[in-house]
């Protein structure tokens, strides 16, 4: 491969700002902006610079590598889609408001493909008609377009952003399960040689459906994931895939039901400070509206209700809270005061801490009325026990028992086994063995490319700048001419050698501009070795600086060049 030539900052298009643009949030978002990676084009949409498009195009690669490694077979599908494929696996519908649907001039219907499980089985249905075709593993890097509710951390989450999305199509379950094997190892060398700090923890298969399914999650403050980690047990888990066994209880030694008047407790807090009792000795009753229809979820009074749980178990189904108006007419539903015996019109879930056997404290579905000693499958019916509770850091591991530490991350990736749900939406077989028609069975996986490139600006910058490990920087070394014409010169003239050896060099060489502010320039773009050409310039003496660890070191020419193509 031809070596790069020199970048030379007098030229670079993008510069350096000082102040954090207005609508930053994360640091990420500020630091790649303010470096000049990134413009914002509009919400949730961007624009990568000439150092951005470096620093991407090397995460790139490193996934191409290590996909290319495992068998997977690069091609390029289109963006643009027709509905069909879409209708006939429910998801032109299911995928809800963040789907882009547009038409053509002829009114058809299109999508703007968020993801491409249906346009891949068609694929192979068309290309591979045998036994003998299969395994195969298929991959792309592309545009995904998805209109997210909520686009505000910069490139970590957009509506249009780069994924690498692969697809694996096995005859057998075992054939599946080596295929993701497979990818579970290519990701681990993928997130290793980016450089990133990542946890791989069990998740819910959510919308795709199917069945194992594990989220690579970096940990960042940033980052819209909550982890669970034990810190005695191997478990780590997305919060939202935590599950707890249902443990019943012998009712036996309770009393009968019994109703008790406590005015003016329309809260949790009100009822538990008036009763003396803690909260968690209370059942609170949450109404929330499914496709319009009234469902009470029963938690612990201690406990918060995680609707993001709630619109998962009912999914596709919108889920709403209920406002003052969805009382009206409702003799049976008394604000503040619902309990979920004789709550006759209304489906009942709870989470499995409501086991059958356990007694609470609730309402007694009449103003200023409570009920107590009332008992989970004696004295109501609960029609699904669903994992609702936001989980809290302490909560026992469902695995040991241990308490459960929480952190924050950002899921870089995502390998599901999907099974035969897309294969028999499209009707995918080949001809097996024996001559008969065999159902293929499939795997989803994805990596967010341009997603990856925050994550690793989020776990690796300091105070200064950002700072990439080496295979992911724009350059191997930032050189600076701090001075004038002589240190100018010495810095294009070593830049040019290093260049020639093969060392991805950009330089400085911006006249005019001050020998400080190229030094905070430096360090806010993030290059891992920073050669400085300044005082001593007219003996050839350059000193070399480590952007991570501030380490400085006088070198000659030779030196620094014999250091940086090592
Ligand atoms: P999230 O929960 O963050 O919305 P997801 O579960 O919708 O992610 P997948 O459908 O599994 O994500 O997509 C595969 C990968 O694509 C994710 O692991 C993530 O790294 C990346 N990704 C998903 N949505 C976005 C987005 N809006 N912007 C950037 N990257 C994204
Ligand atoms: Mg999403």
């Amino acid at each position: 491969m031809a070596n790069a030539p020199v970048q030379r900052m007098s030229q670079l298009l993008a510069k350096t700002l000082r102040d954090d643009p207005a609508d930053a949030e994360v640091l990420s978002h500020k630091l790649l902006v303010r470096a000049g990676y990134v413009r914002r084009t509009a919400a949730g949409i961007w624009s990568w610079l000439p150092l951005g498009k470096k620093v991407l195009a090397n995460v790139e690669r490193i996934v191409r590598e290590e996909m290319d490694a495992i068998g997977a077979q690069e091609v390029l599908l289109p963006a643009l889609l027709p509905r069909e494929p879409y209708d006939a696996t429910g998801r032109w519908d299911e995928y809800g408001a963040e789907l882009f649907r547009l038409n053509d001039r002829k009114g058809g219907d299109y999508l703007l493909g968020p993801t491409h499980e249906e346009i891949f089985t068609l694929l192979v249905k068309d290309q591979a008609s045998s036994y003998k075709d299969l395994p195969v593993i298929l991959y792309q890097i592309q545009s995904k377009f998805r209109d997210e509710a909520r686009p505000r951390a910069g490139i970590l989450r957009g509506r249009e952003f780069l994924m690498k999305d692969s697809y694996s199509f096995d005859l057998e379950d075992e054939g599946l399960a080596q295929s993701y094997a497979l990818h579970r190892q290519a990701y681990q060398r993928i997130f290793e040689r980016l450089g990133l700090d990542y946890r791989i923890c069990a998740a819910t298969a959510g919308a795709m459906g199917g069945s194992k399914s594990e989220e690579f999650l970096a940990p960042a403050e940033a980052g819209e994931d909550t982890f669970a980690d034990c810190p005695n047990c191997d478990f780590a888990a997305n919060t939202e895939a935590i599950s707890y066994p249902l443990t019943p209880e012998d009712p036996s030694g309770t009393p009968a039901l019994e109703e008790i008047p406590t005015p003016d407790t329309p809260t949790i807090e009100t009822l538990a400070a008036s009763l003396g009792v803690p909260a968690s000795a209370t059942l609170k009753n949450l109404l929330v509206k499914v496709d319009g229809e009234i469902v009470a979820v029963g938690v612990p009074g201690d406990r918060e209700v995680d609707m993001d749980k709630v619109e998962a178990h009912f999914a596709p189904a919108v889920v709403e809270l209920v406002t003052a108006e969805d009382f009206v007419g409702r003799p049976d539903l008394v604000r503040g005061y619902v309990g979920p015996q004789g709550l006759e019109k209304v489906t009942y879930i709870a989470d499995p801490r409501v086991a059958p056997g356990t007694s609470w404290i609730t309402g007694a579905n009449k103003d200023g009325m409570h009920a107590k000693n009332v008992v989970a499958g004696r004295d109501f019916e609960v029609e699904a026990y669903v994992d609702v509770v936001v989980v809290q850091e302490g909560d026992p591991c469902p695995r040991c028992g241990t308490g459960l530490k929480l952190d924050r991350a950002i899921e870089i990736g995502h390998i599901f086994q999907l099974g035969r749900k897309y294969a028999d939406a499209l009707k995918l077989d080949v001809l097996g063995q024996n001559g008969k028609p065999v159902r293929v069975t499939m795997g989803s996986y994805g990596v967010g490319v341009s997603r990856a490139v925050a994550a690793l600006a989020e776990q690796t910058a300091d105070e200064q700048g950002l700072c990439w490990p080496r295979e992911v920087a724009p350059a191997d070394v930032h050189v600076v001419a701090a001075g004038k014409a002589l240190q100018t010169e010495l810095a294009l003239d070593v830049s040019q050698q290093l260049a020639a050896a093969g060392v991805r060099v950009l330089v400085d060489d911006r006249a005019g501009v001050s020998p400080g502010v190229k030094f905070t320039d430096a360090e806010l773009i993030g290059v891992p070795q920073i050669l400085v050409a300044g005082r001593r310039s007219a003996e050839g003496v350059l000193e070399l600086k480590d952007r991570r660890t501030g380490e400085r070191e006088e070198l000659t020419v030779d030196e620094a060049i014999a250091r940086l193509t090592a």
